[in-house]
């Protein structure tokens, strides 16, 4: 055994050194005596395995370890990143960036308290979300709404609340899976709704629907084919003839669109994205669509449409374990207000971002790519006309165009380079394509585009 073993100081030693009494300014007790027993835990191990050494660390290199390690703890929080992805709703970014005026008002109501439950006009207890309920009713249509923490969310309490030990009726092509956790299938067995394929997985026709129905049968379900499309030989219900056929025979109609677009974005090359005006004109009793998809919000999940089915929704117990909270209402409902105002994509930064003409991010990839050019590093840079996506669990196949940076080191490779700017302040998320280091402009807010020069200058010092 290692003599050392025996001399090991003791926390209470460690505590009065002068380091340690530092660190307990920075943090609190119990954590940093907690740090400290495990940075003493791994010298015990250390020693025990290791006889070659033959000296203990001093009390300072101990605290100084246990400092690292709380630094490092604290770093590992959410940091900002420069989207250079191209992805427009990066879920491993946060998806939609959200608007000034969002924040703002998150910020107003976060650090004091809001009119979460009361209706000020006249002093009584109001439904928490109801201004924003009555935003999304004027923008999107139907007759009620109302707000959960994202569409898995609402998707799982539309189904608890409208057919549970019910037979829902769904098409084999719509069974998506979104970013690998929600898959239909176990969404509805989640709800206690009993799912019925029917069709297959190229074609589904509406008499596929009308003869799996019967007596078990609550509602026809539509599920927007978000991240992939099925083509060549197919075959889908459009959402007017399951809404005809779900009148006919009493059944509720319930349609998952995912991306919520407000209007068309045929003019940005994004089509075939099914919008929810549309849906709740055609007579859908539900439809429901993500706030941070390309409404541009805050992550939640928005059911609208009948005033029946919605407040079965809103009534029913689950719906408690999914609302939404003080700041995602303040900051959905100030997203609403920039669409009401009729000049969302002046100031959505997600419609800004896909707004923004080619020429412009062209001429920003110029500046950005002789800037690098001249700096004194030994990165070369180059402009090149690019196709980008939006991304998220939207919209897999159609392109939208761009323009890129592209980075060459002379003495590191695509991925070391790209691991560098990912381990910057703030991070950079660049996209490797065929070897190389993109940055895509077209993700990359006009005001962070100095701060991309200077990082990438910086990363090869
Ligand atoms: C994205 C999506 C969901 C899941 O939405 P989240 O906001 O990620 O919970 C559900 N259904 C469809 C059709 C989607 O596109």
């Amino acid at each position: 055994m290692n003599p050392l073993l025996r001399s090991i100081p003791s926390v209470s030693q460690l505590l009065e050194t002068p380091e340690v009494v530092e660190l307990c300014a920075d943090y609190s007790h119990d954590v940093v005596v907690s740090r400290l027993r495990e940075c003493l835990d791994d010298l015990r191990n250390t020693l025990k395995t290791d006889s070659s050494i033959g000296e203990l660390p001093s009390h300072s290199d101990i605290a100084n370890l246990a400092r690292k390690s709380l630094t490092q703890l604290s770093r590992s929080s959410l940091r900002p990143v420069i989207n250079a992805t191209g992805v427009l709703l990066h879920t491993g970014l946060g998806r939609a960036p959200m608007a000034e005026s969002a924040v703002r008002q998150i910020q107003e109501v976060a650090n004091g308290y809001a009119s979460v439950e009361i209706d000020l006009e006249s002093g009584k207890r109001s439904q928490r979300v109801e201004a924003v309920e009555q935003k999304l009713v004027e923008l999107f249509g139907g007759e009620r709404a109302t707000v959960v923490n994202n569409n898995a969310g609402a998707t799982l309490l539309t189904l608890a609340a409208l057919a549970s030990s019910k037979e829902v009726i769904v098409s084999r092509g719509e069974l998506v899976e979104i970013g690998g956790s929600f898959r239909m299938p176990d969404v509805m067995s989640a709800s206690g709704a009993i799912m019925h394929e029917v069709g297959t997985t190229n074609k589904t026709h509406l008499r596929d629907y009308d003869s799996a129905i019967n007596e078990d049968t609550a509602c026809l379900l539509k599920v927007h084919c978000s991240n992939y499309r099925v083509e060549g030989f197919t075959k889908s219900v459009p959402i007017t003839e399951l809404v005809t056929l779900g009148k006919q025979r009493g059944l509720i109609v319930v349609d998952d669109i995912g991306s919520g677009a407000l209007f068309d974005y045929a003019s940005l090359g994004i089509t075939g994205e099914p919008m929810a005006t549309e849906s709740l004109a055609a007579g859908s009793d539900i439809v429901l669509l993500s706030g941070d998809k390309l409404l541009g919000g805050p992550q939640c999940g928005i059911i609208i449409g009948s005033e029946a089915s919605v407040s079965k929704i809103a009534s029913h117990p689950l719906m408690r374990a999914l609302r939404v909270d003080k700041m995602t209402l303040a900051g959905l409902s100030a997203t609403l207000d920039l669409y009401l105002g009729g000049k969302p994509e002046q100031e959505v930064p997600l419609l800004s971002l896909l707004h923004t003409p080619i020429e412009v991010l062209e001429h920003r990839a110029e500046v950005m790519s002789k800037a690098i050019n001249e700096s004194e590093t030994k990165i070369s840079a180059s402009v090149e006309s690019d196709v980008t996506y939006l991304g998220g669990g939207s919209v897999p196949t159609q392109e939208i165009s761009t323009c890129c940076v592209v980075l060459k080191s002379a003495s590191l490779t695509a991925d070391q380079l790209a691991s560098k700017l990912r381990r910057s302040e703030p991070a950079i998320l660049p996209r490797i394509k065929n070897d190389r280091v993109h940055l895509d402009l077209r993700t990359i807010f006009a005001r962070e585009d100095n701060m991309v020069i200077q990082l990438v200058t910086e990363s090869h010092c």
